[in-house]
């Protein structure tokens, strides 16, 4: 399937460029398509003033790409709380679909679908779900690697990507799960988190892509 521009605005939000720049490599990894056909829709990005360009610093959203992205991923995290709510979807099973209707979904189908699901506030990945008129924020907080041996943690929100979400299904790791880390492995080893049902150890790089809170 080939990216259209609102793949490229969400995955651009999704990479912090409401706040920051994001560079080309970033969005050739996130979107695993060339260089030459990044270039070239980013330059139609601007041209419709949804992104600004800084040379070589990279892209960042406009107040216009914002609400389109923002609206997007609305769309998205709605069809997930409905897939893995009403049709008995795994967190890590939902995306593929719900990438597909959230470019079929009216505005009023979102509203109808939020009212429906009773406005949920975050999605089955912990991601926030805007109103439709409000734009993505999501709360900042740490990784589950940005913490030390006998921090008490909990898990608040994961990357909404495939491989991952696999992997913490096969770890038996979820969402809103608390443990408290037991081992943190010296350059860059798995970081061991525990409680009292189960001691498991973590990846570097999963843990690097988990959110939690402090508890
Ligand atoms: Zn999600």
């Amino acid at each position: 399937m080939t990216p259209n521009r609102e793949d490229y605005l969400k995955l651009i939000l999704e990479l912090g460029g409401d706040q920051q720049k994001i560079n080309n490599k970033q969005i050739v990894s996130g979107l695993a398509i060339s260089a030459a056909s990044v270039s070239e829709m980013v330059s139609k990005l601007v041209k419709e003033g949804l992104v600004k360009h800084t040379p070589y610093q990279g892209v960042q959203l406009t107040a216009a790409g914002l609400q389109k992205a923002s609206a997007l991923i609305r769309r998205h995290r709605l069809w997930e709380v409905f897939l893995v709510e009403h049709l008995n979807y795994s967190w890590n099973d939902v995306h593929d679909d719900a990438e597909v209707l959230e470019h079929v979904t009216s505005s009023t189908l979102a509203e109808r679908l939020e009212t429906y699901l009773n406005h949920p506030k975050y999605c089955p990945h912990g991601g926030m779900i805007p109103s439709e008129t409000q734009t993505i924020h999501e709360i900042k907080r740490e990784t589950l690697s940005s913490y030390p041996v006998g921090t008490k943690i909990k898990i608040a929100r994961v990357l909404d990507e495939r491989e991952l979400l696999d992997y913490l299904v096969s770890i038996d790791v979820k969402l809103h799960e608390e443990y408290e880390i037991i081992d943190v492995a010296a350059y860059e080893g798995p970081i061991t988190i525990q409680n009292e049902e189960k001691t498991i150890p973590i990846s570097y790089k999963a843990a690097s892509t988990i959110f939690v809170d402090q508890v």
